[in-house]
């Protein structure tokens, strides 16, 4: 194999180097970074992409080549090809995962890499961990004709509002509908039943796993626990108020109902 076609998924915190092409942008492709006067403090194996092995970096300090640009990922949806993106968000996620876990939990011990599997264990006391993923819920419930929508402030997206549906993280010991019932009763005091699978995404910018639902209205009436929720209603299909954008699961669930409930 070639050199010159290792793909690197280069970060600066949380920005993605990325090289600016007519229409979009693409994850630069050399042999190493050193030829962009890169010095990453970290690298890690990700995976073939399209016969290209394909690397993850953690960047230090150093000068954007010309032609390249830092650039939240988050802001690059729709900019790289969905594999693409796909593989910057292992990345995102290994590349954290690498920064904030290179000592041992239990003994405080530096750890090293697995190298059969992607974990890391303690040469002292023998403690194995895996990359850490954290899998939150989001549900989508629905009354007769309506989607139950909660107002909902993103700091890191400009402080931004917008609707969307219910999410909480699962706690230890908590069946993925346990979950729904409890996140959806802490948050706006509302009972639900026929909890139904709909699909699943990544969610790397908080190294979560996203595990969606619909559900069925039971019994009781909105009432926000101001902490997480500070408003939330019911909305008919042809009455939604400004709702997330195409990359999240929870748009998916929205436009699933949008769709079903006309
Ligand atoms: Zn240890």
């Amino acid at each position: 194999m070639k050199n010159e076609s290792v793909q690197w998924f280069a970060f600066y915190k949380d920005l993605l180097l990325v090289a600016r092409e007519k229409d979009g942008f693409t994850i630069p492709c050399m042999p190493n970074l050193s030829k962009i006067g890169a010095n990453p403090i970290r690298t890690q194996y990700l995976g073939m992409l399209n016969n290209r092995p394909c690397f993850s970096a953690e960047l230090s300090d150093m000068s954007i080549p010309e032609g390249m640009l830092l650039e939240p990922l988050r802001s690059l949806f729709g900019l790289l090809n969905e594999e693409e993106y796909a593989m910057a968000g292992t990345g995102l996620q290994i590349v954290n995962w690498d920064k904030t876990h290179q000592y041992c939990g239990r003994c405080g011990a530096g750890v090293k890499d697995k190298e059969d599997e992607r974990a890391k264990y303690c040469p002292d006391c023998g403690l194995l961990n895996y990359p850490r993923i954290s899998p939150a819920i989001i549900a989508a419930v629905i009354k007769e004709d309506s989607l139950l929508l909660a107002l909902r402030y993103a700091p890191t997206l400009g402080g931004i509002s917008f609707y969307s549906v219910l999410s909480g993280y699962v706690e230890p010991g908590e069946t993925l509908e346990q979950c729904v019932h409890r996140e959806v009763r802490e948050e706006v005091g509302i009972e639900v039943k026929n909890i139904r699978y709909f699909g699943s995404q990544p969610w790397p910018f908080s190294g979560s796993l996203m595990v969606g639902f619909t559900a069925d209205y039971v019994g009781g009436d909105i009432v926000p626990d101001n902490k997480e929720v500070t408003e939330a209603g019911w909305f008919r299909a042809d009455k939604l108020p400004h709702i997330p954008g195409k990359i999240s699961l929870s748009r998916k669930l929205i436009d699933w109902f949008s769709q079903n409930y006309r």
